[in-house]
Protein backbone atom coordinates (compact mmCIF):
# COMPACT_ATOMS: atom_id res chain seq x y z
CA UNK A 1 0.00 0.00 0.00
CA UNK A 2 1.37 3.46 -0.76
CA UNK A 3 2.49 5.19 1.93
CA UNK A 4 6.26 7.49 2.05
CA UNK A 5 6.79 10.76 3.06
CA UNK A 6 9.96 12.41 2.15
CA UNK A 7 11.67 13.74 5.66
CA UNK A 8 11.41 17.55 4.99
CA UNK A 9 8.34 17.92 5.57
CA UNK A 10 7.66 16.03 8.11
CA UNK A 11 7.06 17.48 10.90
CA UNK A 12 3.64 19.77 9.74
CA UNK A 13 2.40 16.53 8.20
CA UNK A 14 2.64 14.88 11.25
CA UNK A 15 -0.81 15.35 12.44
CA UNK A 16 -2.37 15.07 9.29
CA UNK A 17 -0.65 11.83 8.30
CA UNK A 18 -1.83 10.55 12.07
CA UNK A 19 -4.76 10.54 10.73
CA UNK A 20 -3.99 8.91 7.68
CA UNK A 21 -3.42 5.60 9.34
CA UNK A 22 -6.35 3.39 8.29
CA UNK A 23 -5.84 2.44 4.79
CA UNK A 24 -4.60 4.96 1.70
CA UNK A 25 -1.74 6.28 1.81
CA UNK A 26 0.67 9.25 0.05
CA UNK A 27 4.24 8.07 -1.18
CA UNK A 28 3.92 11.03 -3.02
CA UNK A 29 6.54 13.75 -3.01
CA UNK A 30 7.57 14.02 -7.24
CA UNK A 31 11.49 13.57 -7.42
CA UNK A 32 13.48 11.89 -4.86
CA UNK A 33 17.48 13.35 -4.22
CA UNK A 34 18.78 9.83 -5.54
CA UNK A 35 17.02 10.01 -9.18
CA UNK A 36 17.60 13.48 -9.60
CA UNK A 37 21.20 13.12 -9.15
CA UNK A 38 22.65 14.07 -12.76
CA UNK A 39 25.39 10.56 -12.42
CA UNK A 40 22.25 8.57 -11.86
CA UNK A 41 19.95 10.05 -14.63
CA UNK A 42 23.54 9.89 -17.02
CA UNK A 43 23.76 5.97 -15.89
CA UNK A 44 19.94 5.21 -16.47
CA UNK A 45 19.75 6.69 -19.92
CA UNK A 46 23.22 4.93 -21.07
CA UNK A 47 21.89 2.32 -19.88
CA UNK A 48 18.66 2.07 -21.70
CA UNK A 49 20.51 2.68 -24.82
CA UNK A 50 23.64 0.13 -24.64
CA UNK A 51 21.49 -2.01 -22.30
CA UNK A 52 24.52 -2.45 -19.93
CA UNK A 53 25.76 -0.90 -16.62
CA UNK A 54 29.73 -1.16 -16.26
CA UNK A 55 30.06 -4.71 -16.78
CA UNK A 56 26.88 -6.01 -16.62
CA UNK A 57 24.49 -6.34 -19.91
CA UNK A 58 20.54 -7.17 -19.80
CA UNK A 59 18.96 -9.28 -21.99
CA UNK A 60 15.78 -7.37 -21.99
CA UNK A 61 17.34 -4.34 -23.47
CA UNK A 62 18.22 -5.27 -26.99
CA UNK A 63 15.54 -3.11 -28.74
CA UNK A 64 16.41 -1.53 -32.43
CA UNK A 65 15.74 1.77 -32.88
CA UNK A 66 12.04 1.73 -33.64
CA UNK A 67 11.53 0.31 -29.77
CA UNK A 68 10.86 -3.40 -31.34
CA UNK A 69 12.48 -6.48 -30.08
CA UNK A 70 15.72 -7.34 -32.12
CA UNK A 71 15.95 -10.97 -31.51
CA UNK A 72 13.68 -13.88 -31.40
CA UNK A 73 10.57 -15.50 -32.55
CA UNK A 74 7.18 -13.83 -33.88
CA UNK A 75 5.68 -13.57 -30.56
CA UNK A 76 8.79 -12.29 -28.92
CA UNK A 77 8.00 -9.21 -31.15
CA UNK A 78 3.89 -8.78 -30.08
CA UNK A 79 4.03 -5.08 -28.92
CA UNK A 80 2.19 -6.13 -25.18
CA UNK A 81 5.56 -8.56 -25.48
CA UNK A 82 8.17 -5.76 -26.59
CA UNK A 83 6.40 -3.21 -24.11
CA UNK A 84 6.79 -6.34 -20.43
CA UNK A 85 10.51 -5.90 -22.12
CA UNK A 86 11.13 -2.41 -22.01
CA UNK A 87 9.55 -2.60 -18.29
CA UNK A 88 11.86 -4.85 -17.34
CA UNK A 89 14.71 -3.31 -19.44
CA UNK A 90 14.22 0.05 -17.05
CA UNK A 91 13.63 -1.56 -13.87
CA UNK A 92 17.13 -3.54 -14.32
CA UNK A 93 18.82 -0.11 -15.73
CA UNK A 94 17.46 1.49 -12.47
CA UNK A 95 18.23 -1.07 -10.39
CA UNK A 96 21.61 -1.62 -10.97
CA UNK A 97 22.43 2.21 -11.72
CA UNK A 98 21.54 2.67 -8.50
CA UNK A 99 23.69 0.21 -7.08
CA UNK A 100 26.73 1.31 -8.73
CA UNK A 101 25.87 5.35 -7.54
CA UNK A 102 25.05 4.37 -3.42
CA UNK A 103 28.34 2.46 -3.46
CA UNK A 104 30.34 5.25 -4.70
CA UNK A 105 28.38 7.44 -2.40
CA UNK A 106 29.16 4.96 0.33
CA UNK A 107 32.75 5.61 0.22
CA UNK A 108 32.51 8.73 -0.27
CA UNK A 109 31.03 9.28 3.24
CA UNK A 110 27.14 9.78 2.22
CA UNK A 111 23.82 8.36 3.72
CA UNK A 112 21.90 6.32 1.54
CA UNK A 113 19.55 8.35 -0.96
CA UNK A 114 16.01 7.57 -2.22
CA UNK A 115 15.41 6.72 -5.73
CA UNK A 116 11.80 7.33 -7.37
CA UNK A 117 10.50 7.75 -3.84
CA UNK A 118 11.95 4.59 -2.31
CA UNK A 119 15.29 3.53 -0.47
CA UNK A 120 17.70 1.95 -2.27
CA UNK A 121 16.38 -2.15 -1.29
CA UNK A 122 18.07 -5.29 -2.12
CA UNK A 123 16.27 -7.76 -4.72
CA UNK A 124 15.45 -11.02 -3.62
CA UNK A 125 14.71 -13.28 -6.78
CA UNK A 126 13.09 -10.43 -8.88
CA UNK A 127 11.41 -9.08 -6.02
CA UNK A 128 12.22 -5.05 -5.90
CA UNK A 129 11.09 -4.95 -2.21
CA UNK A 130 10.67 -8.16 -0.63
CA UNK A 131 9.58 -7.46 3.14
CA UNK A 132 6.85 -5.06 1.72
CA UNK A 133 5.47 -7.66 -0.46
CA UNK A 134 5.91 -10.44 2.31
CA UNK A 135 4.16 -8.11 4.96
CA UNK A 136 1.37 -6.89 2.32
CA UNK A 137 0.40 -10.39 1.57
CA UNK A 138 0.38 -11.30 5.32
CA UNK A 139 -1.90 -8.43 5.54
CA UNK A 140 -4.23 -10.05 2.36
CA UNK A 141 -3.94 -13.19 4.54
CA UNK A 142 -5.04 -11.50 8.09
CA UNK A 143 -8.13 -9.85 6.16
CA UNK A 144 -8.77 -13.46 4.79
CA UNK A 145 -9.24 -14.66 8.00
CA UNK A 146 -11.25 -11.69 9.28
CA UNK A 147 -13.56 -12.09 6.84
CA UNK A 148 -13.77 -15.93 7.34
CA UNK A 149 -14.55 -15.87 10.69
CA UNK A 150 -17.26 -12.93 10.50
CA UNK A 151 -19.02 -15.25 7.65
CA UNK A 152 -18.68 -17.87 10.19
CA UNK A 153 -20.51 -16.16 12.59
CA UNK A 154 -23.19 -14.57 11.23
CA UNK A 155 -24.11 -17.06 8.73
CA UNK A 156 -23.50 -20.34 11.07
CA UNK A 157 -24.00 -18.99 14.83
CA UNK A 158 -25.98 -16.05 14.95
CA UNK A 159 -29.81 -15.82 15.05
CA UNK A 160 -31.65 -15.10 11.57
CA UNK A 161 -34.49 -13.11 11.43
CA UNK A 162 -37.47 -15.25 10.36
CA UNK A 163 -36.82 -13.86 6.11
CA UNK A 164 -33.87 -15.93 7.19
CA UNK A 165 -31.49 -12.37 6.73
CA UNK A 166 -29.15 -11.42 10.08
CA UNK A 167 -30.05 -9.31 12.86
CA UNK A 168 -26.98 -7.65 12.24
CA UNK A 169 -27.73 -4.38 9.66
CA UNK A 170 -24.58 -4.23 8.24
CA UNK A 171 -23.60 -7.64 7.35
CA UNK A 172 -23.66 -6.95 3.43
CA UNK A 173 -21.72 -3.53 4.13
CA UNK A 174 -18.80 -5.78 5.82
CA UNK A 175 -18.59 -8.33 3.28
CA UNK A 176 -17.68 -5.65 0.68
CA UNK A 177 -15.02 -3.78 2.81
CA UNK A 178 -14.00 -7.11 2.58
CA UNK A 179 -13.23 -7.45 -1.18
CA UNK A 180 -11.53 -3.77 -1.32
CA UNK A 181 -9.18 -4.17 1.20
CA UNK A 182 -8.39 -7.41 -0.12
CA UNK A 183 -7.93 -5.77 -3.51
CA UNK A 184 -5.66 -3.37 -2.07
CA UNK A 185 -3.71 -5.65 -0.15
CA UNK A 186 -2.98 -8.00 -3.53
CA UNK A 187 -2.34 -4.34 -5.40
CA UNK A 188 0.22 -3.70 -2.63
CA UNK A 189 1.61 -7.33 -2.94
CA UNK A 190 2.32 -6.89 -6.45
CA UNK A 191 3.43 -2.99 -6.65
CA UNK A 192 6.12 -4.24 -4.11
CA UNK A 193 7.25 -7.12 -5.98
CA UNK A 194 7.48 -5.16 -8.96
CA UNK A 195 6.98 -1.45 -9.49
CA UNK A 196 6.05 -0.62 -13.53
CA UNK A 197 3.86 2.43 -14.22
CA UNK A 198 0.77 -0.12 -14.24
CA UNK A 199 0.94 -1.78 -10.48
CA UNK A 200 1.61 1.51 -9.70
CA UNK A 201 -1.53 2.88 -11.09
CA UNK A 202 -3.38 -0.04 -9.58
CA UNK A 203 -1.78 -0.05 -6.10
CA UNK A 204 -3.02 4.01 -5.63
CA UNK A 205 -6.35 3.67 -7.20
CA UNK A 206 -7.12 0.64 -5.02
CA UNK A 207 -5.67 2.14 -1.77
CA UNK A 208 -8.25 5.26 -2.60
CA UNK A 209 -11.15 2.73 -3.27
CA UNK A 210 -10.35 1.62 0.23
CA UNK A 211 -10.16 4.79 2.10
CA UNK A 212 -13.15 6.17 0.30
CA UNK A 213 -15.14 2.59 0.99
CA UNK A 214 -13.79 3.01 4.95
CA UNK A 215 -15.22 6.60 4.90
CA UNK A 216 -18.17 5.69 3.90
CA UNK A 217 -18.71 2.69 6.57
CA UNK A 218 -17.49 5.00 9.07
CA UNK A 219 -19.99 7.21 8.54
CA UNK A 220 -22.99 4.66 8.23
CA UNK A 221 -21.50 2.53 11.52
CA UNK A 222 -21.07 5.24 13.51
CA UNK A 223 -23.85 6.91 12.91
CA UNK A 224 -26.36 3.98 12.61
CA UNK A 225 -27.56 4.48 9.42
CA UNK A 226 -30.06 1.59 8.61
CA UNK A 227 -32.71 2.91 6.41
CA UNK A 228 -31.43 2.13 2.58
CA UNK A 229 -32.74 5.82 1.01
CA UNK A 230 -30.11 6.88 3.91
CA UNK A 231 -27.21 5.00 3.33
CA UNK A 232 -27.75 5.94 -0.73
CA UNK A 233 -27.97 9.43 -0.04
CA UNK A 234 -23.94 8.99 1.51
CA UNK A 235 -22.93 6.20 -0.27
CA UNK A 236 -24.02 8.29 -4.12
CA UNK A 237 -21.69 11.70 -3.19
CA UNK A 238 -19.01 9.55 -1.60
CA UNK A 239 -18.89 6.88 -4.64
CA UNK A 240 -19.28 9.46 -6.74
CA UNK A 241 -16.28 11.67 -5.45
CA UNK A 242 -14.01 8.59 -5.14
CA UNK A 243 -14.60 7.24 -8.73
CA UNK A 244 -14.00 10.73 -10.06
CA UNK A 245 -10.65 11.31 -8.16
CA UNK A 246 -9.32 7.44 -9.42
CA UNK A 247 -10.30 8.37 -13.29
CA UNK A 248 -8.58 11.46 -12.71
CA UNK A 249 -5.30 9.96 -11.47
CA UNK A 250 -5.37 7.46 -13.91
CA UNK A 251 -6.63 9.21 -17.16
CA UNK A 252 -5.84 12.48 -16.98
CA UNK A 253 -3.02 13.49 -14.03
CA UNK A 254 -0.98 11.07 -11.60
CA UNK A 255 -0.84 14.30 -9.64
CA UNK A 256 0.60 12.71 -6.58
CA UNK A 257 0.55 15.84 -4.50
CA UNK A 258 -3.09 16.19 -5.09
CA UNK A 259 -3.44 12.83 -4.19
CA UNK A 260 -1.74 13.28 -0.72
CA UNK A 261 -4.46 15.70 -0.22
CA UNK A 262 -7.31 13.76 -0.98
CA UNK A 263 -6.19 10.72 0.99
CA UNK A 264 -5.32 12.81 4.12
CA UNK A 265 -9.11 14.78 3.77
CA UNK A 266 -10.91 11.16 4.00
CA UNK A 267 -8.55 9.55 6.53
CA UNK A 268 -9.47 12.60 8.89
CA UNK A 269 -12.71 12.68 8.09
CA UNK A 270 -13.54 8.88 8.88
CA UNK A 271 -10.95 9.14 12.03
CA UNK A 272 -12.76 12.22 13.51
CA UNK A 273 -16.49 10.22 12.79
CA UNK A 274 -14.52 7.34 14.57
CA UNK A 275 -13.15 9.23 17.34
CA UNK A 276 -16.68 10.74 17.99
CA UNK A 277 -18.28 7.43 18.21
CA UNK A 278 -15.48 5.91 20.59
CA UNK A 279 -16.01 9.15 23.01
CA UNK A 280 -20.46 9.21 22.84
CA UNK A 281 -20.94 5.25 22.33
CA UNK A 282 -21.62 2.88 25.27
CA UNK A 283 -20.72 0.27 22.82
CA UNK A 284 -18.97 -2.42 24.99
CA UNK A 285 -16.26 -3.23 22.36
CA UNK A 286 -15.41 0.34 22.12
CA UNK A 287 -12.39 0.03 23.16
CA UNK A 288 -10.94 -2.06 20.56
CA UNK A 289 -12.07 0.91 17.79
CA UNK A 290 -9.76 3.04 19.92
CA UNK A 291 -6.94 0.31 19.79
CA UNK A 292 -7.44 0.50 15.70
CA UNK A 293 -6.96 4.42 15.97
CA UNK A 294 -3.75 4.22 18.50
CA UNK A 295 -2.01 0.96 16.86
CA UNK A 296 -3.07 3.08 13.14
CA UNK A 297 -1.36 6.10 14.25
CA UNK A 298 1.91 4.35 15.83
CA UNK A 299 1.77 2.76 12.34
CA UNK A 300 2.21 6.23 10.66
CA UNK A 301 4.22 7.52 13.48
CA UNK A 302 6.49 4.40 12.12
CA UNK A 303 6.45 5.65 8.82
CA UNK A 304 6.96 9.10 9.84
CA UNK A 305 10.18 8.04 10.94
CA UNK A 306 11.73 7.74 7.85
CA UNK A 307 15.01 5.61 8.17
CA UNK A 308 17.19 4.27 5.50
CA UNK A 309 16.39 0.49 5.46
CA UNK A 310 18.22 -1.88 8.09
CA UNK A 311 20.44 -4.80 5.62
CA UNK A 312 19.27 -3.62 2.82
CA UNK A 313 15.89 -4.64 3.58
CA UNK A 314 13.80 -3.67 5.76
CA UNK A 315 12.49 0.36 5.62
CA UNK A 316 9.85 2.41 7.34
CA UNK A 317 7.72 1.68 4.77
CA UNK A 318 7.65 -2.10 5.41
CA UNK A 319 7.49 -1.62 9.02
CA UNK A 320 4.45 0.05 8.51
CA UNK A 321 2.98 -3.31 6.72
CA UNK A 322 3.66 -4.88 9.41
CA UNK A 323 1.77 -2.71 12.06
CA UNK A 324 -1.30 -3.04 10.14
CA UNK A 325 -1.51 -6.55 10.80
CA UNK A 326 -2.67 -6.63 14.50
CA UNK A 327 -4.73 -3.68 13.35
CA UNK A 328 -6.37 -5.53 11.36
CA UNK A 329 -7.07 -8.27 13.45
CA UNK A 330 -8.39 -5.94 16.12
CA UNK A 331 -10.59 -4.29 13.19
CA UNK A 332 -12.26 -7.47 12.43
CA UNK A 333 -12.29 -8.40 16.05
CA UNK A 334 -14.10 -5.02 16.65
CA UNK A 335 -16.67 -6.31 13.35
CA UNK A 336 -17.39 -9.81 15.20
CA UNK A 337 -18.09 -8.13 18.49
CA UNK A 338 -20.20 -5.60 16.66
CA UNK A 339 -22.41 -8.32 15.15
CA UNK A 340 -22.94 -10.40 18.24
CA UNK A 341 -24.18 -7.17 20.44
CA UNK A 342 -26.52 -5.91 17.89
CA UNK A 343 -28.09 -8.95 16.94
CA UNK A 344 -28.10 -9.57 21.20
CA UNK A 345 -30.13 -6.22 21.32
CA UNK A 346 -32.22 -6.91 18.28
CA UNK A 347 -33.12 -10.52 18.98
CA UNK A 348 -34.51 -9.27 23.51
CA UNK A 349 -36.40 -6.59 21.21
CA UNK A 350 -38.53 -8.82 19.73
CA UNK A 351 -38.73 -11.31 22.31
ZN1 LIG B 1 3.15 -0.34 0.62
Amino acid sequence: MALRVGTNQMERRSFALFLVSLSCFSRFLSASPGDADPIYKECVEKCEKTGCVGEKCFQHCNFSSDGNSIDGPWYLQEPLYVQWKQWDCLGDCRYHCMLSREEERQKLGYQPAKYHKKWPLRRIYGIQEPVSMALSALNLAVQFHGWVSFFILVNYKLAFRPNKTTYYEYTGLWHIYAIVAMNAWFWSAVFHARDVDLTEKLDYSSAVALLGYTLFLAIIRAFSVRVEAARVMVAAPVFAFVATHILYLNFYDFDSGLNRIVCVAMAVLQLVVWAIWTVTSRHPSRWKMWGVVFGGALAVILEMYDFPPYSGLVDAHAIWHATMIPVTYLWWSFVRDDSEFRTLVLTKKTK
